[in-house]
């Protein structure tokens, strides 16, 4: 067998460990895990009542044109049902995005340390990668603007960024936007988007008036806890939605998402108190690591990235064989730090527990 060459440069995805993975290797009995960004709050009970009500439909195939949630989405986000896209998490739009406007012999411009699916997704497609380093954590879109040339087909911008939890003011959102042609597609991966609190984040769907060549992509995994169900939507000019449908499966979000997604939506309660308490843990995580001096950037997102100063696979070793499962900086552009999810007050008070403990072992050494 003989796979096209430049697959075999894309890394597999290496996921967060399973929990139960992790419990097996290890004998342990309790494990946590703030590896993924899921929501440790679990999901809105609404979606779970829809998925039960729909349990007997699942000989039939779902609706491929995701009708109904597609409506609700429209009027809740105010935009015209033609201006959505669904797909199987937002991972499967932004692999649509990458077949349909990337290939051989044009470009796509990057930060160089953010969500990693955008570089192997435009790898396997053929572009070119023009990737452009964060600036204090941040998206220097001044830079990346400026990297943009006359083959660059797609910017990607992640903000909130993964895995820095920082985000790009919408001042510095506007100039990118002022700059870059219009032949151009800017992605927004806004995947953070229901976490943010920071009143200078910008509210984006009002500019697709304006810039009918920007795709915003957000998602039901992250703060709606349907991570399992596997639906994202991205919303742009209808002629961007138009092109991306040419490359859309037929059937590509399930029935139950469909449902889950459109009950989760009437639930914006539940949205509400896990931003809330979501600001409360990163308090409670932020307050004892100031307290450590440690640094770590600003986040807007349910994770954050910190400087351990140390070797990130040791620490993250360390912290599994206690039953914490976070994220090694080392694998993410970051080495000496661990990108760790908020979770409840209670695993949050674990996870602290335990590093105290490693970071004073280290100290005594
Ligand atoms: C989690 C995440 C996604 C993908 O989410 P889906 O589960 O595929 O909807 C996309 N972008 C970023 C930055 C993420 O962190």
């Amino acid at each position: 067998m003989l796979p096209k060459e430049r697959i075999l440069g894309v890394p597999v995805y290496q996921p967060g460990k399973p929990i139960d993975e992790v419990k097996r290797e290890l004998g342990l009995t309790e494990v946590i895990k703030l590896a993924s960004n899921e929501n440790p709050y679990g999901y809105s009970l609404k979606a779970k009542e829809a998925i039960i009500d729909h349990l007997n439909d699942l000989a039939l195939y779902p609706d491929g044109g995701t009708m109904e949630l597609r409506w609700d989405l429209a009027k809740f986000l105010q935009v015209k049902p033609e201006q959505l896209i669904f797909g199987n998490g937002s991972d499967e739009i932004l692999q649509m995005i990458c077949r349909t406007y990337l290939g051989e012999g044009v470009n796509t411009v990057m930060a160089t340390q953010t969500f990693s699916q955008y570089r192997s997704n435009a790898t396997i497609d053929g572009a070119e990668l023009i990737e452009v380093p964060l600036k204090n954590g941040v998206h220097d879109l001044e830079a990346m603007a400026a990297a943009v040339n006359e083959k660059t087909r797609v910017l990607w911008v992640c903000n909130p960024n993964n895995p820095s939890g920082t985000i790009n003011t919408e001042a510095e959102l506007l100039q990118l936007l002022d700059k870059v042609s219009s032949d151009v597609l800017v992605v927004l991966d806004e995947a953070y988007y229901e976490y943010v609190v920071d009143a200078e984040y910008p509210q984006t769907v009002p500019l697709l008036d304006k810039y009918p060549n920007l795709i915003i992509l957000r998602t039901f995994s992250k703060i709606y806890g349907l991570a399992a169900m596997r639906i994202g939507y991205g919303i742009a000019s209808e002629k961007v939605i138009n092109d991306l449908n040419h490359v859309r499966e037929p059937f590509n979000t399930g029935s139950l998402s469909q449902v889950a997604a459109r009950a989760a939506l009437t639930d914006q309660e539940f949205v509400a108190k896990c931003r809330e308490l979501n600001r409360q843990g990163m308090k409670q995580l932020t307050d004892k690591f100031d307290e450590w001096g440690l640094s770590y950037y600003p986040s807007q997102t349910n994770f954050i990235l910190v400087d351990f100063k140390q070797d990130s696979t040791e620490l993250f070793q360390k912290l599994l064989k206690n039953g914490l499962i976070v994220r090694s900086g080392a694998a993410l552009g970051f080495p000496g730090y661990q990108r760790i999810t908020v979770g409840t007050p209670e695993q949050n008070a674990k996870l602290l527990t335990v590093l105290e403990n490693l970071l004073q072992e280290t100290v005594s050494k």
